[in-house]
């Protein structure tokens, strides 16, 4: 395979990948790093609408092809895509660091999750057999099959932009899907090098197509196009809402992974020092900017001020620099607005009368960029800094009296993402799994220790329509008379 290295084929400007070949775009756009405003990361293009029409009637021509393409060769270029991320995951942790912020480790375990997806779906691609029914009338012999559903469009945030790309690629192309890929404006890099790795998998023209550009024009442009048969979507509730409504007026399959607002339950049996641990991955990993972070610390009353005294103390510790330095724990938030939401967050937490802890103010470091010093609040529930997604590193701690309040705080939410306990109890570890209104649970585990071959499941506000084959491919039973 070729290894020749990522970084010429993705040299500035970012392009789209359009029936199998780059194009420039209508307008252009910078990708700056958030540890260095002074460095640009590099120039992107911007699709617009008759660009975006481009990709969907290339994916359109590919579909029949790809469909009826053999397994073994969907698999095998899956797992070539795999391969490759692996083998060069540590320039594309690079490249995840300097575009948003995430710490080399950070960035690496993403990396290297995306390859792994890769795989995953490579022998996901071999699994598709038909499965019998005994016919209840005798005579007749029936099966099931699930068939590919034609051209999908991919929307993805920038929180994680190899990770959540490749769990929807990896799936639509597995299963016989064509794609229209729009990644989120603030990772044209990460982009253009995964279209990079899929365009050498020998992949017929048209079957994978990125487009770059706004979510208003390229995103809702992919959402209401009639060719396109089913759109995957990661974000933000508002926009999810907007895609599941434009999808839904021309009866589209749809699918939206949203946010959350996590609880982490700490009971008086846990383990203080690993409670506090879990806590800081999950509040503050990442700069707190992970659907699956936890930002509700829902502490017992017996050990409140141990854990806070603790947790206080332990983000004293932590470094907060350039995502490629040696030695930082957390990174910069991602681009400005990110910086404004989290700042905005805590005037309002003040405001409301939530105690500021520690933190919340910006840092200067050696170069100049996005750096928060992580905030820690001590509030009540119907603080908004309790109940709205903040996606920063902010976290508030709320007392509870006992478990059943902790269970009840737990659920007091309008998001249903992910929930976490930390307790030595079996019972209440087992009742908490069966009753936290979520889709993933972890027991003394940070929220954000998801693995990429396990389902994750969402309810309320964070999650809409199914994730797994029932989404990406359709059923069809067959009557034979025998
Ligand atoms: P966002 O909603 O701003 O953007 C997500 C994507 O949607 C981008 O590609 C954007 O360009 C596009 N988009 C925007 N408006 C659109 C429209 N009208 N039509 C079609 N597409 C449109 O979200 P973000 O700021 O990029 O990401 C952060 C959010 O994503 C947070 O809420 C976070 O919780 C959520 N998220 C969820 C998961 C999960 O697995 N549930 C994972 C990561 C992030």
């Amino acid at each position: 395979m070729n290894r020749d290295p990522l970084v010429p084929l993705v040299s500035s400007p970012f392009r789209h990948y359009i029936n199998g070949g780059w194009e420039t775009g209508a307008t252009t756009g910078v990708s700056i790093n958030p540890s260095d405003l002074d460095e640009p990361v590099g120039e992107y293009v911007r699709a617009d609408a008759r660009q975006t029409d481009a990709a969907i009637d290339a994916a359109s021509a590919a579909f029949r092809e790809w469909s009826l393409s053999a397994p073994q060769r969907r698999a095998d270029a899956l797992d070539a895509i795999g391969n490759d991320m692996l083998a060069r995951r540590d320039e594309l942790a690079r490249l995840i660091a300097r575009e948003i912020g995430k710490t080399l480790p950070e960035a690496h375990a993403e990396a290297t999750r995306a390859g792994q997806t890769f795989k995953l779906f490579a022998a996901e691609a071999l699994r598709g057999a038909s499965e019998p029914f005994a016919s209840a009338r005798g005579g007749v012999e029936i099966d099931a099959t699930r068939e590919p559903l034609g051209v999908v469009g991919i929307i993805t945030p920038w929180s994680a932009p190899l990770a959540i790309a490749a769990a929807k690629i990896g799936a639509a192309l597995a299963y016989g899907n064509c794609v229209v890929y729009k990644p989120a404006e603030a990772t044209p890099a990460c982009a253009a090098a995964l279209a990079s790795i899929v365009s050498r998998a020998g992949l017929p023209a048209g079957v994978f197509n990125l487009v770059m550009g706004s979510g208003r024009q390229v995103g809702a442009r992919i959402a209401t196009h009639p060719q396109v048969a089913a759109v995957s979507f990661t974000g933000s509730v508002e926009n999810g809402t907007r895609v599941l409504q434009a999808a839904a007026a021309r009866q589209a399959r749809v699918q939206l992974e949203m946010g959350g607002k996590n609880p982490f339950v700490v009971l008086d049996d846990a383990d203080l020092d690993a409670a506090v641990e879990a806590a800081v991955t999950g509040a503050y990993g990442a700069a707190g900017q992970r659907a699956t972070s936890a930002s509700r610390l829902i502490v017992s009353r017996a050990v409140f001020q141990p854990f806070v005294d603790a947790l206080q103390a332990r983000l004293a510790r932590l470094t907060v620099d350039h995502a490629l330095k040696h030695g930082t724990d957390i990174g910069p938030l991602a681009n400005a607005m990110q910086l404004e939401r989290t700042f905005d967050y805590v005037r309002v937490g003040q405001q409301e009368g939530a105690q500021l802890l520690r933190g919340g103010v910006a840092l200067e470091r050696a170069t100049r960029g996005y750096y928060v010093e992580p905030a820690l609040f001590v509030g009540e529930p119907d603080h908004r800094i309790a109940r709205e997604e903040v996606f920063g590193p902010l976290a508030v701690v709320l007392p509870a009296d006992d478990y059943d309040h902790a269970l009840h705080l737990a659920n007091d939410t309008a998001y249903g993402l992910c929930a976490g306990i930390c307790t030595r109890s079996l019972v209440r570890a087992r009742h908490f799994r069966r009753h936290a209104q979520c889709g993933l649970v972890t027991i003394n585990l940070p929220t954000s220790a998801v693995e990429h071959h396990a389902p994750v499941g969402g309810r309320k506000a964070s999650a809409y329509g199914a994730t797994d084959a029932a989404f990406w491919t359709t059923a069809k039973a067959a009557y034979f008379a025998s």
